[in-house]
């Protein structure tokens, strides 16, 4: 059988089964679970997984974390799925801003698709593996925690991601394309100081003031900013800064985000930003502790899987969104500022996009949907975002893909993007990404050349050397019961 074939297969499984995930989707948008609690959702999947004859385990110490495994021998393909949602984003499935329940979450980067259409991937792909007696192993990972948290990264400590071959994985987004961009790694580090405390006004000579010791250090930090690569990005927020005026604080707290593209430089900046804390506690005779919350590594693009995933695309073709779907999606840019023609200029501008490019683009820019396929429009980009998928990409080949869930017009985390998340816009971009991560996995199970060059260019990229995991030994993720708290 020919890949072409190969290929027809499982986008027909995909077609003929779709109602499965839509539904599995749509479950998971109507109870939108936090980072670590995505209990309902993993179940929802892995029970789903589990009766199509996967075996299921549940990752080290991780609640809401599990890898799904079928099949025997090499190659090894992941599968990466995602399931959490954003706080306060409850929105009903309009093209208006309303929330279901105030207050409550909702699926604002559309991780309901995420995690359905990426188990559809990989059963389409089991069935097709099956039905052609191919050897083989599929796997689909459960990661929880994307938005907040890392779970990947300590999944990636545990080992979970060690022995697959090449990782395929998507992203709602905006437009079809996959991804040869980088991104960014980041450390989240709380910096605790102590002082003495003291009445302010009476006897301010006995104090040591913590808070005075957060100001220095952000001074700082600021000055430090001139003198470090263009890639990296330092922002803060003082969590803790004292109770009242006429009080000494006696303890203080700033809360860094501290990014860079590479893992070793990264370091190197984490620890400058240390010195300066030191530095802060010398001058106001004050002591300190740095708490790391989280971090997450660069993120690599595998640039050969994403021409795979291209070719994928193109054998699709673009998705078609009916007039009823354009005129909702309208709607909701229409509700946020910008026409769709800005946002096509800020892509062009954000791509450097080359003017074929910008000859596709412009053909969208009355348009609130962009059904079309592109190659990878981010050849040059680092992304100054982080992601968890960073940890994924230094120890497996990927490259991210992007279908169109979302109408062109509408910000990120927003409701505007809960509402298509939650109705067929979604649902299309889900299925979208479904068939190209399975033709490009049928691709790669058939034809084992296309692993090797896959690896040749992995080799380069990390120099060969090993994922060093960006977060300390002691430092576990949170635990909650089964009902959240
Ligand atoms: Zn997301």
């Amino acid at each position: 059988m020919d890949t072409n074939e190969s290929a027809q297969q499982v986008i027909d499984w995909l077609d003929q089964n779709q109602s499965i995930f839509i539904e599995m989707a749509d479950q998971i948008w109507r109870t939108p679970e936090l980072a670590w609690k995505e209990f309902k959702s993993s179940h929802l999947q892995a029970d789903y997984l589990e009766n199509e004859g996967f075996s299921v385990t549940w990752i080290g110490d991780l609640n809401t974390a599990f890898m799904a495994e079928w099949g025997e021998g090499k190659p090894i393909l992941g599968f990466i799925g995602e399931y959490d949602a954003l706080p306060g984003l409850s929105q009903k499935k309009q093209p208006t801003k309303e929330p279901i329940h105030e207050g409550e979450p909702g699926h604002g980067c559309g991780h309901n698709l995420l995690g359905a259409g990426t188990v559809a991937s990989a059963v389409a792909v089991q069935k097709w593996l099956k039905s052609n007696d191919k050897s083989g192993t599929v796997r689909y990972y459960g990661c929880p925690a994307e938005e907040k948290g890392s779970g990947k990264v300590f999944m990636a400590r545990a080992g979970a991601f060690d022995d697959l071959d090449a990782a395929l994985n998507f992203h709602p987004a905006h437009l079809n394309t996959p991804s040869k961009g980088g991104a960014v790694g980041v450390n989240a580090i709380y910096f605790r100081f102590y002082g003495q405390t003291a009445h302010a006004g009476g006897s301010p000579h006995k104090g040591r003031s913590a808070l005075d010791a957060v100001e220095l250090m952000n001074v700082g930090v600021n000055y430090l900013r001139e003198h470090v690569k263009d890639d990296v990005r330092m922002h803060y927020i003082i969590t803790e800064g004292g109770k009242a005026p006429n009080i000494v604080p006696e303890e203080a707290e700033v809360y860094y985000f501290i990014r860079a593209a590479k893992p070793d430089y990264l370091a190197e900046v984490v620890e400058r930003v240390r010195k300066v804390a030191e530095g802060a506690a010398l001058m106001t005779e004050t002591t300190f502790e740095v708490l790391f919350e989280e971090g997450c590594s660069a993120l690599l693009s595998n640039h050969y899987l994403a021409d795979l995933q291209y070719q994928a695309m193109q054998s699709i073709g673009p998705i078609t969104f009916t007039e009823a779907e354009i005129e909702f999606a309208q709607k909701i840019n229409d509700a946020f500022p910008g026409t769709n023609s800005d946002y096509i200029d800020d892509k062009i501008e954000y791509y450097k996009a080359s003017p074929e490019i910008v000859a596709a683009l412009d053909e969208y820019r009355d348009q609130p949907l962009v059904g079309r396929n592109f190659r990878a429009l981010d050849e040059h980009i680092i992304a100054t975002g982080s992601t968890d998928v960073g940890d994924l990409s230094q120890i497996v080949p990927v490259s991210l893909l992007s279908t169109t869930c979302f109408p062109t017009g509408v910000p990120g985390h927003s409701w505007g993007n809960v509402a298509a998340s939650g109705m067929s816009i979604g649902h299309k971009g889900m299925l979208h990404a479904a068939k190209i991560m399975a033709v490009t996995a049928v691709k790669l199970y058939s034809d084992p050349n296309h692993l090797v060059k896959i690896h040749l260019e992995f080799k380069q990229q990390t120099g060969g050397k090993p994922y060093v995991s960006p977060i300390p030994e002691d430092v576990k993720p949170p635990h909650y019961g089964p009902e959240g708290d």
